[in-house]
């Protein structure tokens, strides 16, 4: 029995752009590797100036992907990008280094977006409620988590650097309704992208619901059996039947 008007024997979220912000604190993540590079010596602008590079960088690849995030764009990877649109050469210990300063401040800085209460709480009236991510960096996901105040809301977290299996396949949707002792076929999956949350979820036997990103218009694309809301607000009406 799965739909808005009836029961889920799970709700599953993804993280990033979902539950957690991907415009808050991310900025000052960014410019904080421009800091770092000002104190080693290797780059003469201002931080912030760092930090429009990344967003040029990755605008540009996100314009080119219908506004989906590509499931290769890691930080390692804008990094390794920016680095070279700025004309700054690095060692590799330096390129590390750069990598763990975004990942720490990204994970001090995480901010649950508007409306996560309610959203959680609709989801808590039909169950267990679980969290599928795409990070490879599991203790980095798990340091967001707490560090956006949502610790202890997830009855299960699967982070596909520790599973091994990445959205869209899906085995990472599988082992997770396993895991919570519920069949896929029961579930629902609620994200912000079109491929790794909705179409991985729908592969799965899963119901999808796509999330806007924050100020992204509803893209073209969207599976036909899929639900789309505008903010979380929106999922929690949908999840209540609303
Ligand atoms: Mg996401």
């Amino acid at each position: 029995m799965s739909g808005p008007n009836g029961r889920f024997a799970a709700v599953f979220f993804d993280l990033d752009g979902t539950l957690v912000s991907e415009r808050t604190g991310v900025r000052e993540a960014r410019a904080a590797i421009g800091t770092r590079l000002n104190e080693l010596g290797l780059y003469h602008k201002p931080a912030s100036a760092f930090a429009d590079t990344v967003e040029m960088v990755i605008g540009g690849i996100l314009e080119d992907n219908d506004w989906q995030w590509p499931l290769w764009l890691h930080s390692e990877e804008w990094v390794r990008r920016t680095l070279a649109v700025a004309e700054v050469t690095v060692s590799e210990d330096e390129f590390r280094e750069l990598n763990q300063v975004y990942r720490d401040e990204r994970s001090d800085r995480a901010e649950a977006i508007q409306g996560w209460p309610e959203a959680l709480a609709a989801a808590r009236t039909h169950g267990p409620i679980g969290l599928i991510t795409n990070y490879n960096d599991g203790p980095m996901q798990r340091e967001k988590i707490r560090g956006a105040g949502l610790e202890g809301e997830f009855d299960g977290v699967y982070i596909s650097g520790e599973v091994g299996i990445w959205k869209p396949e899906p085995g990472i949707f599988e082992h997770a309704a396993r895991d919570l002792g519920v069949d896929p076929r029961d579930c629902v999956h609620i994200g912000n992208n079109i491929q790794s949350d909705v179409e991985g979820a729908l592969a799965a036997g899963m119901s999808a619901v796509l999330v806007e990103e924050e100020d992204r218009p509803r893209p073209a694309g969207l599976n036909g059996d899929a639900a789309w809301c505008e903010d979380l607000l929106g999922v929690a009406a949908w999840l209540r039947g609303g």
